[in-house]
Order: C-alpha cells, then structure tokens, then sequence
C-alpha cells in the first residue's frame, strides 16, 4: 500500500534546469539575467536585516502592492504577490481548479502547468501549437470553452515568440479563467503594462509577471498576480499569511522602484538577442522570433543533444528540449541571452563543433 495520493503516486515529477554549484560555468540555461540587480536592492536588504526580523512579514505586503500597482495603473487590491511566480500558479491552481476540473496550456511551453494540474487531480489537456507555434484555431477554441484555466505564457516558453492581444482575448475560457503568464513580458519590443486587464475580457483575465527575469533577482523568488480585485480577493483565501519574508519584500520594493535600472539592462539584452540571432543564423540555425531574453533554434541536421552535451564538456550550459507531438518528435536548444562575451563563447564553440 502506498502512503502517497493517488495522484503523486502517478506523477513523474518536475525537473528544473541543471543548477551547477561550482563557478567556472558560462550558464545559459534557466533564463536568468546576466546583469546585478539594482543596487538600491543590497541597500534595501541590508536596512532589512537591520530591522525587526522576530516578527512575521507584511501579510498583505502594502508597500510592494501600492508600488506595482503604480506600474500597472491599477489599484493595490488588483495586486497578490508570490514567492516566485511559480508559487503564484500555484495559488491560481488551488483557488480556480478543482479535482476532476480540465485545465489546459498551449504546448510545447512551460511544462509545470501540467505539473501543477497532476498535483491538483484536474485533467489537463494540452493546445498543440503548429509547427509555426501559431494556435490551432478550432481546437483552441474547443479546450478553452471546457476548460477552468488556461495557462498562456505570453511570450511563449521555449519558442519566444509572443501572440497578439485579439488572439490572445479570443482564447478567454467562457467559464474560466485565462493566466496570462508574463514571466518575460518585460523583454518585449512593446511591453504590456496590464492593458489586457482593462479589456472586456478583462475580469478573467490574471497577469503573472517575475521578478527572476527582468529584474535580475532569480535568487530572491518573487513574483506577483495583477487581476480584477474580485479574483485577487479568491486567491488571498488561499495563499500562506506570510508567503513572501521580510528581505524578499525589501529586495523586490527596491527593484520596483529603480525602473530604470531594470530598462537599462532588459535594453542591452534585447541588442544582444539580435546579435545571437543573426549569429545563429549564419550558423545554419533557425530561429523563432524572441520577445524574451532566450532564443529558440533548431538546426536541419537535427544533431540538439549531441551540440549540448559538446557544449556541457566545454562547461557551457544550454537547455536542450524535446517535446512529443503528433507529427513526431521536436526538440532544439533554447540559449538564454547573457551578455556580449557569453553569447560570444557559446556562438565560438558551436562554430568550432560544427
Ligand atoms: N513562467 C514561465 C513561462 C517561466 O519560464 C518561468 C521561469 N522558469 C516562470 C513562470 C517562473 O518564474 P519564477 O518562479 O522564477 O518567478
């Protein structure tokens, strides 16, 4: 007899990207930002540490609401923060999905959805993207009408690329709710700043944004829910009292405020996103078109894995993905933009292992 639900007992398990502990990597792999986090951060963590730790956090973490609600002209109540946004799908989870209910995401993306949904013992139903990671209309539309959540990341996870608005509000479930995952939102040429929320559709649709990508506090974890007060108010009932500690909430006020560091650097690595790109290229990849600080790219040999573990032996990390779709398999490497000198090292040693 086993101890577990029955729904653990099936689940394979979710796997992070390979974190080495030991330097000396030229880590392209997780996403993560290459540049420090502002340095009113350090400021605001050490006045910190300097307070009253023997007493639990901000439940409703006041400041850092008042502050990104400023950012996305909306007010505090609009505003849930999470330890992560992981944490925050996973609130979204246990406050709209119950067991036995279909929750859906376009695929390939980000694959803790279905994760999410297993633990939860809802179904899950994956929208198999076309070969151009555009929406199979109908079917699309089919799911969604089923479905308690769809999970959209906007831009997509691997691939990069981001879908338009009137796609994106054609896909509200009638009778659900749409997580609108923006985890890299920032990177965008135009980025959103919540405008989607104020649409007719508005009040199904929840925002998700992180504070790992664009602000370069992946170490941190923190990210926030930016929906209609009425769905905010679901998830409250849900969430751990003090979910985000003390120096979390400081860092993540601190980077808020310093908008112009974050733009500063998100600027430098879309530049270097396109030198990736049109570096690949003449590699002989393809590549998809990246509103994020990653980049998608196959190549017509087909030889992903075996460019990754050359790559692993020279101490550069790249995610290499394999996705099972009914046409067959697809897989590639998805290289996370670092700055100038790392792109340069990864482009130089793939040119080198052919
Ligand atoms: N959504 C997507 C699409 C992601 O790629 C990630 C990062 N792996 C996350 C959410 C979670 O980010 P975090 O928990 O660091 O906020």
């Amino acid at each position: 007899m086993s101890l577990f639900r029955p729904q653990v007992q099936q689940m394979t398990g979710y796997t992070p990207g390979e974190q080495p502990q030991e330097s000396g990597w030229v880590k392209l792999n997780t996403n993560e930002n290459p540049y420090p986090p502002s340095p009113l951060v350090k400021a605001a963590v050490e006045q910190a540490l300097a307070g009253r730790l023997n007493i639990y956090p901000d439940p409703l973490a006041t400041e850092f609401r008042k502050v990104a609600a400023e950012l996305f002209q909306v007010d505090p109540d609009w505003v849930l923060p999470g330890n992560g946004s992981d944490e925050v799908l996973t609130i979204l989870m246990r406050t709209f999905a119950d067991a036995g209910d279909l929750v859906s995401a376009p695929y390939p993306s980000y694959t803790l959805y279905e994760t999410l949904a297993e633990i939860q013992g809802a179904r899950f139903e994956k929208i198999q993207l076309n070969p151009d990671w555009s929406w199979p209309t109908t079917q699309a539309q089919e799911i969604s009408a089923k479905s308690k959540i769809l999970f959209v990341p906007n831009p997509n996870a691997p691939s990069g690329n981001r879908w338009s608005d009137e796609e994106i509000i054609s896909l509200v479930p009638p009778q659900g709710v749409l997580v609108l995952d923006e985890a890299y939102g920032d990177f965008c040429d135009q980025p959103h700043k919540g405008e989607l929320l104020k649409s007719q559709a508005g009040e199904r649709i929840i925002v998700t944004r992180t504070l790992s990508k664009s602000y370069s506090l992946a170490g941190i974890r923190f990210g926030f829910a930016v929906a209609h007060p009425d769905l905010i108010q679901g998830m409250q009932k849900v969430k751990d009292s003090y979910n985000c500690n003390t120096l979390s909430l400081a860092a993540a006020l601190a980077a808020l405020k310093d908008q112009e560091w974050m733009q500063a650097n998100t600027k430098k690595i879309q530049t270097t996103r396109k030198h990736l790109m049109a570096e690949l290229g003449k590699l002989g990849f393809e590549t998809v078109d990246s509103q994020t600080n990653f980049v998608w790219c196959t190549h017509p040999d087909q030889e992903h894995e075996r460019r990754y573990q050359d790559l692993k032996r020279r101490k550069i990390l790249v995610r290499y993905m394999k996705f099972g779709l009914t046409a067959g398999v697809l897989d590639g490497l998805r290289i996370t933009v670092g700055t100038d000198h790392e792109v340069q090292t990864v482009l130089n040693a793939l040119q080198e292992i052919g």
